[in-house]
C-alpha cells in the first residue's frame, strides 16, 4: 500500500485504552481529518504517527516499511501542533529556515526556499519581521511554512487553527485545504470541529471511545452515518424510534412510513432524519401530525419545533420556502424515506 498505514494500533495509559486497535489507511496526496469528542484518543494517535508516543501494540506503516521504532526526528514529517511553538525571539525567515539549518542546508539554499514558502503562504517580503509582530493568521502560516520546509512525507496538524477568531479560522481553512491540493501533501488534521473537517477533508475519520467509528467522505459521513453516535455526532439530526408493527409494516412516531425498512432479524431500530428532510405540510387524517413547540429564526434558516405526542422533531427551511406557521398550530409532517437511514439501536 502507497501511503500511511495503521494496522491495529493501540495505546494504554495504566489500565485505561486511549487508542483501541485502530485500522487505517490514508493513501497518498489526501487530506484526512480525525474528528471526535474531547478524550476520544485523536491527539493521542496523532502523536503515535508523528512518533512522540509509542503504541502499545500494532504497527504503523510508511509505504508498507514499519516505522513503529523509527524516532520523531527521522521520519522526515512536517508538524503543526496549536501552540504553533514559532520560536518568538527569530524573525519569520529564521524561523521557516530553522529545519533547514539543522539538517545543515547551505545558506543559499535556505535563502531560495524560505523565500518559495513565503511566496506560497502569501507573505513575500516579511522575511525580516520578528514573528511577535505578526497577526494570529500569519503566524499561523508561518507554523504551516515551516513544517512544510523540508518537503515532509507526512504533514501532521494538531488543532492547527483553534486560537483563531471564527472568521480567521474558516479563510484558513479554505487556504491549507487549497495549499494541500497544490502541493499533494499527505495530510492529517486533528480536529474536534466537525466544519472544519468536513471544509478541508477527503476522509473524516470519526473517533469516540478510542475506537474509529466510521471512516468516510464528508457526505457519506453526512448522508449515511454508520451508527447512531455518527449520526448524532455530525450536524444535527432527529433520532426516532421506529419498528415493525404485527402487520410488518415500519412504525415512526405512530405512523406506517413506506419506504423505510428495519434490518434483518431486528424489530425495533433508530431512524436518523435530518432537519432539511422534515417538510411541513398542513395536518390531516393518516399523517403524522403535531404542534409546533418553537420557531428559530437564523435569518438564513428557520428552524420549526413540532411535538410529536412528546417527541420533538425539528424541520429546517430557508425564509423562502418558510411554511407559514406559529407556535401553537397544528401541522402535519412528511419526512422523506430516501434520506432517512435507519440505524442499529
Ligand atoms: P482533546 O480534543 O480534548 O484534545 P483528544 O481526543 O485529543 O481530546 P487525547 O488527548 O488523545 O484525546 O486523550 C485520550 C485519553 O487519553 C484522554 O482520556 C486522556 O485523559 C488520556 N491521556 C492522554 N494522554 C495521557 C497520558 N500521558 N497519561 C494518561 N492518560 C492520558
Amino acid at each position: 500500500m502507497s501511503g500511511l498505514a495503521l494496522n491495529s494500533v493501540s495505546k494504554q495509559f495504566g489500565t485505561f485504552t486511549a487508542v483501541d486497535h485502530v485500522q487505517l489507511t490514508v493513501p497518498h496526496g489526501t487530506f484526512v481529518c480525525m474528528l471526535g469528542p474531547s478524550g476520544c484518543g485523536k491527539t493521542t494517535l496523532l502523536r503515535m504517527i508523528a512518533g512522540l508516543d509509542t503504541p502499545t501494540s500494532g504497527a504503523i506503516l510508511i509505504d508498507g516499511a514499519d516505522i513503529t521504532p523509527v524516532p520523531t526526528h527521522k521520519r522526515d514529517f512536517g508538524m503543526v501542533f496549536q501552540s504553533l511553538a514559532l520560536f518568538p525571539h527569530l524573525t519569520v525567515g529564521e524561523n521557516i529556515a530553522y529545519p533547514l539549518r539543522i539538517r545543515g542546508a547551505a545558506k543559499e539554499a535556505q535563502k531560495k526556499r524560505v523565500d518559495e514558502l513565503l511566496a506560497m503562504i502569501d507573505l513575500t517580503g516579511y522575511a525580516g519581521r520578528p514573528v511577535n509582530k505578526l497577526s494570529g493568521g500569519q503566524r499561523q502560516r508561518v507554523a504551516i511554512a515551516r513544517a512544510l520546509a523540508i518537503s515532509p512525507r507526512l504533514f501532521l496538524l494538531d488543532e492547527p487553527l483553534s486560537a483563531l477568531d471564527a472568521k480567521l479560522r474558516e479563510a484558513m481553512q479554505v487556504e491549507l485545504r487549497q495549499l494541500q491540493q497544490q502541493l499533494g501533501i499527505t495530510t492529517i488534521v486533528v480536529t474536534h470541529d466537525q466544519r472544519e473537517a468536513m471544509t478541508m477533508a477527503d476522509t473524516v475519520v470519526v473517533m469516540n471511545g478510542g475506537q474509529i467509528r466510521q471512516a468516510a467522505s464528508p457526505v457519506e459521513i453526512y448522508r449515511r452515518p454508520a451508527d447512531r453516535f455518527v449520526a448524532d455526532f455530525i450536524g444535527s439530526t432527529n433520532l426516532l424510534a421506529v419498528e415493525s408493527d404485527s402487520a410488518g409494516r415500519t412504525v415512526v412516531l405512530g405512523h406506517p412510513v413506506e419506504g423505510v425498512t428495519i434490518p434483518d432479524g431486528l424489530t425495533k431500530a433508530t431512524l436518523s432524519v435530518r432537519p432539511e428532510d422534515v417538510h411541513l405540510t398542513g395536518p390531516g387524517a393518516g399523517r403524522i401530525n403535531g404542534k409546533v413547540a418553537f420557531i428559530r429564526d437564523l435569518g438564513g434558516t428557520i428552524e420549526t419545533f413540532v411535538d410529536i405526542s412528546g417527541t420533538r422533531v425539528i424541520a429546517v427551511s430557508t425564509p423562502r420556502e418558510r411554511p407559514s406557521v406559529h407556535i401553537g398550530q397544528e401541522v402535519g409532517v412528511t419526512l422523506s424515506p430516501d434520506v432517512c437511514v435507519v440505524l442499529k439501536q
